[in-house]
């Protein structure tokens, strides 16, 4: 048995930001993170495409992701500890959506959402995006919206950044899952590992990514997070390309980013996704190659012609943490005292991350979020039939 004054579940980028964030602010109390798996190999965050944007139709999504930005700005500087350097490299490159007749209406609609939440976007015409970017097929496209401070960053120097600065700051980390959420009187006392040990803690934190809803059923509670396969895809272009993608959001659902050589004269090579917004809720890791052939190749090339030789495709698998309206479920768990949630983030977890780690460390050292309204997240709304619908999840 040992004591902590805070045990968070779950040391993927959400867990970290949030230990590191409460050192980062005074907090002196014990950290503890409970982490099952330290290679990260089923994680969310180690699986990710590392995109990063403030264009999204709800005004906190906007907020969180602005705060952010300026940790990712400076994230490889401000990470870096006597042991570790990471490698995150915000390339601020943009998102750049693409209208075309069938969806057109949405996008402006959330222009105007984003205009007034203060997102940082400008619309393109045809010419502008053409010399934007290069190459892509305009005969159907209307416009574009362009996110100029967006982009991507490496989710994995991501995540190895978030842990090592929280170590560094002072957080511990147990290498063990977490089998009980030990409860009394209607409030969290402390978890059971399973190795038999027990940590007792007054506030115990959710950020288990996509197990939320299990580790919360740990607490006999509800917390509405199911795991969602998608897969992502990595390829190399036909030669070295002249010019950088931004995140290239096709109207048909295909997105894709470069993924720059990190050494010259390695391949130059981008990395795609495409929603399956049917895909079955549950846990599955396996990569489906068949899409590939069917979706994303013949997307990638009706949008990108000279994409047609790419090769090395490589696929894998990861799990969005999807909630029923595609956003997170952020705060105190009205049914159980001292729990606290941080996930439910479908597929958009990383870019606020340092934000989230902020909203975690104020409800525990302020019994409050100052910084951000988080009313909209309660965990507690779709009960309440409150959905946070922004129709910007991709
Ligand atoms: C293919 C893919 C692409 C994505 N692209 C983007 C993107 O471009 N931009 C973006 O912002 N987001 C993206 N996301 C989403 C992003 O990865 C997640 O929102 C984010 O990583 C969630 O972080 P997390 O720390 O909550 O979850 P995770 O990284 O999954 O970490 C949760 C951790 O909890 C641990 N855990 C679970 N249960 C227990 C237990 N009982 N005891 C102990 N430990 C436990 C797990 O081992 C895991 O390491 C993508 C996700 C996927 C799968």
């Amino acid at each position: 048995m040992t004591t902590a004054d805070v045990v968070i579940i779950g040391g993927g980028v959400v867990g970290s930001a949030a230990a590191w964030r409460l050192r980062h602010d005074g907090f002196t109390g014990r950290v503890v993170v409970v982490e099952r798996d330290r290679s990260y190999a089923r994680a969310s965050s180690f699986l990710a495409m590392g995109g990063i944007r403030q264009q999204f139709g709800s005004s906190v999504c906007v907020r969180m992701v602005q705060h952010s930005v300026a940790l990712w700005r400076e994230f490889d500087e401000r990470m870096r500890t006597s042991t570790h350097a990471p490698r995150a490299w915000f390339r601020e490159r943009g998102y750049l959506f693409l209208a075309d007749d069938t969806n057109a209406d949405a996008l402006t609609a959330r222009e105007a959402a984003q205009a007034a939440a203060g997102a940082s976007q400008r619309r393109l015409s045809v010419d502008e995006i053409g010399a934007l970017v290069p190459g892509l097929m305009l005969d159907d496209i209307r416009f574009g919206l362009f996110g100029p401070e967006d982009g991507y960053a490496n989710p994995r120097e991501v995540l190895f950044g978030l842990r090592a600065a929280a170590l560094a700051a002072g957080a511990e980390y147990v290498d063990d899952e977490v089998v009980e959420i030990d409860t009394r009187g209607g409030r969290v006392i402390g978890v059971t590992l399973a190795d038999g040990g027990f940590v007792s803690a007054p506030i115990v934190v959710n950020a288990a990514g996509a197990l939320a809803g299990r580790v919360a059923r740990l607490a006999h509670v509800d917390v509405p997070v199911e795991p969602m396969r998608q897969l992502l895809f990595r390829c190399t272009l036909p030669r070295p390309w002249p010019s950088r993608f931004p995140m290239v959001i096709d109207p048909g659902g295909v997105h894709w980013r470069h993924d720059d050589a990190l050494v010259p004269g390695d391949p130059d090579r981008i990395i795609l996704a495409f929603t399956k917004w049917d895909e079955p809720a549950g846990e599955n890791l396996a990569c489906d190659d068949v899409r590939w052939e069917n979706e994303f190749y013949p997307a990638l090339v009706r949008r990108l012609p000279a994409a047609v030789d790419v090769s090395d495709v490589h696929g894998w698998a990861g799990h969005y943490e999807m909630t029923p309206d595609h956003n997170p479920v952020l705060g105190a768990h009205p049914g159980l005292g001292g729990f606290l949630v941080a996930s439910g983030f479908s597929g958009h977890g990383l870019m606020m991350s340092p934000a989230t780690g902020l909203v975690v460390s104020e409800l525990v050292r302020l019994g409050e979020s100052r910084t951000f309204d988080i009313t909209p997240f309660a965990v507690d709304r779709f009960a309440r039939g409150a959905f946070v619908r922004d129709g910007a999840t991709i």
